[in-house]
């Protein structure tokens, strides 16, 4: 017999009541004020959610204010979005005046509903991943820093996602978010022989390599580096593999994905900047090109049009034109698969 079942506690078991009741049956939605969404089920009965920024990483003191809140002003229902913003679901108007205020107490920003700026995605970083490039979490902190103000307007061309990974694993959804930062390595590993044949198996490392630059030599491995793309898969199957270079690992950023079939298709994020320094605690050559993104984007795009639709509408030539961002070699993809993305044409836009 097929066994079911077998993940997390069925969500229904923890639906509130009035949403039980309505599953399934809603009629209207709308934003009534910044951040609180008025749902409206068949039967006229209206529910409130009221949307806070939350940080990703939290204590569980913290997680009891949320849970405090959620029970005085909700009757202890609240989601978390996929975006790692706090849902409080309201279903008495009188109540969310008061919950806003106690959320601005504690630091939490009401808003991220519309055409605004969402809370940031991103991957744990050096919190626990030994495959991390650059600290996400700290990058995410300063760009939400830079970027404060667009969380509670309404008023962009359209919804602003943004996301930090890193490193090309892409925990977090970079390939398809209006703006991706990930932390890339420039130089292939270092191997160290005493790690590799210790504590590593050679044929799993020789078989992690996408473009097949490992090879055996002797008792451990070596690197073609004309073949190494500087994934640093090697590193996370082997430790021994050793890629961080503090010298050369960087950031890039990537413009112009998205996940959904709203009005165009998904598309993938391509690269805008191949290379910026990595630079705790506040990042500020990122910070600067990524605001200068936003803000070109602010006064050009026509409303709707997220950031790709955008490019794709003024076409890249003129988007690097506006930016202000160099174009150069590495901005072409010279990888084996990429031949059917080629232009064919000579008809470039401008
Ligand atoms: Fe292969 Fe990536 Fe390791 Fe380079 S970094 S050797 S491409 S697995």
């Amino acid at each position: 017999m097929t066994k079911t079942n077998i993940g997390p506690i069925n969500y229904q078991l923890m639906l509130p009541p009035m949403i039980k009741r309505n599953y399934g049956k809603w009629k209207t939605h709308r934003i009534i004020d910044t951040g609180v969404i008025e749902h409206v089920s068949q039967s006229g009965e209206p529910l409130y959610t009221v949307r806070a920024g939350a940080p990703k990483i939290i204590s569980v003191y913290g997680v009891r204010e949320i849970c405090d809140l959620a029970d005085k002003f909700c009757d202890g229902y609240l989601k978390f979005t996929s975006r790692t913003n706090i849902e409080f679901l309201v279903t008495q108007k009188e109540k969310i005046a008061p919950l806003i205020a106690e959320l601005k107490r504690m630091g939490l920003p009401v808003g991220g509903t519309g055409y605004s700026f969402k809370t940031i995605i991103q991957c744990p970083g050096w919190l626990h991943c030994h495959t991390a490039i650059i600290d996400s979490p700290g990058v995410a902190k300063a760009l939400h820093d830079a970027l404060y103000d667009y969380f509670f307007r309404d008023d962009l061309p359209a919804k602003l996602k943004i996301a930090i990974a890193g490193c090309l694993n892409m925990c977090g959804a970079i390939h398809c978010s209006d703006i991706g930062i990930i932390g890339m390595h420039r130089r292939p590993p270092r191997v160290n022989d005493e790690i590799v044949t210790k504590l590593c198996e050679i044929p799993t490392l020789i078989a992690s390599c996408p473009t097949a630059a490992i090879r055996p030599k002797g008792k451990s491995v070596e690197v073609n580096p004309d073949r190494c793309m500087y994934c640093g898969n090697c590193y996370t199957v082997c430790p021994g593999m050793e890629i961080h270079d503090p010298e050369y690992d960087c950031l890039s950023i990537w413009v112009g994905g998205k996940a959904t079939n709203a009005r165009t298709p998904p598309a993938f994020s391509r690269l805008a900047i191949p290379y910026l320094p990595n630079h705790p605690p506040r990042w500020p050559e990122t910070i600067k090109q990524t605001k200068n993104i936003v803000e070109t984007w602010l006064a050009h795009a026509k409303e709707g049009e997220r950031m790709g639709d955008w490019i794709e509408r003024i076409s890249w030539e003129r988007f690097f034109e506006l930016t202000g961002i160099p174009f150069t070699d590495k901005h072409i993809d010279d990888f084996i698969f990429s031949v059917p993305t080629f232009r064919t044409t000579t008809q470039f836009r401008y």
